[in-house]
């Protein structure tokens, strides 16, 4: 596995390496990687002849109160679970590599980006969509490959593309989770025990709300309401959010129908965890 810091390397080993036509997927994340993280890239070597994946904590996706002076960043650890997977590139830039000296240039999906976690986390999917737009320009990857963990995130890279013209495949992979239902995140190791525990509402109150849809249910409001009265059983979590949307425009839907996206998020302590449910 070939390890790019800069720009200028990266998009010469990307241009070499995905020379003649060879399918270039790209997985990018932001390190502390998991089996959430493992599953795109096997997806990614399953569908492609070169791998690149990069690791990049970008701070433009940050608010000012969020976590990103402690978001963990285990650089070896990392690096050798990529090696095993079989990536081919992995691109590590730093900060200033990636954001040059006055820089003014963002990318702004509008109307999706104030949506789910942009409504709580401003400016989160204008860092989202300049990093991504970024990254694609410099490995020009034929597809990349996203968790539907991060459902918005999905529905925000799939407009930029389209807008933007962008000559790249999205792939959103299923949310891989742990064995009780809480769904992998680099974010669960700040939880304590307690927390843990407590997480599990997240994915409770869509279980319920998936329940109360299976037993033939459709009135948003009514299954959204016995979502939170599930999550509000486990005192311990504060909500965020729990809507049901469009999966593409995240506009909110009045009524359940198949394909509908339901996602939550909530806080434990200044943890905040997301998670959501596709309607079958
Ligand atoms: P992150 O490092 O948190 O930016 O995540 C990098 C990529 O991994 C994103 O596309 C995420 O959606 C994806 N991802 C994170 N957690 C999971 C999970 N539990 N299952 C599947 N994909 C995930």
């Amino acid at each position: 596995m070939r390890v790019c810091e800069t720009v200028a390397t990266m998009r010469a080993e990307c241009a070499s390496l995905g020379y003649g036509g060879r399918r270039l997927g790209l997985v990018p994340t932001m390190g502390a990687l998991h089996e959430g993280h493992l599953s795109l890239l096997r997806a990614a070597r399953a569908q492609c002849d070169v791998v690149a994946a990069s690791i990049f904590v970008n701070p433009t996706q940050f608010g000012p109160q969020e976590d990103l002076a402690k978001y963990p960043r285990p650089f070896a650890r990392d690096s050798e679970l990529l090696r095993a997977e079989g990536v081919d590139l992995l691109f590590a830039p730093s900060a200033d590599e990636m954001y040059p000296t006055g820089a003014v240039t963002h990318v702004n999906v509008e109307g999706l980006s104030e949506r789910l976690c942009g409504r709580s986390r401003p400016g989160h999917f204008r860092g989202v969509a300049t990093v991504v737009s970024k990254l694609f320009h410099v490995v020009q990857p034929g597809v990349a490959f996203f968790g539907q963990k991060d459902a918005a995130q999905v529905a925000v890279i799939r407009a930029m593309v389209r807008d933007l013209l962008l000559p790249v495949e999205i792939v959103a992979c299923p949310i891989v989770r742990e064995s009780d239902g809480l769904a992998l995140s680099s974010r669960n190791v700040y939880l304590s025990s307690e927390q843990r525990r407590q997480a599990l509402a997240l994915f409770r109150s869509l279980l319920r709300v998936q329940e109360a849809y299976e037993g033939g249910e459709r009135d948003a409001t009514r299954l959204l309401a016995a979502g939170v009265e599930e999550f509000s059983r486990e005192t311990g979590v504060r909500l965020d959010f729990l809507e049901m949307v469009n999966p593409e425009s995240l506009e909110p839907l009045e009524f359940a129908q198949p394909g509908a996206l339901v996602a939550v998020a909530g806080f434990l302590g200044s943890t905040r965890l997301i998670d959501n449910v596709v309607l079958s």
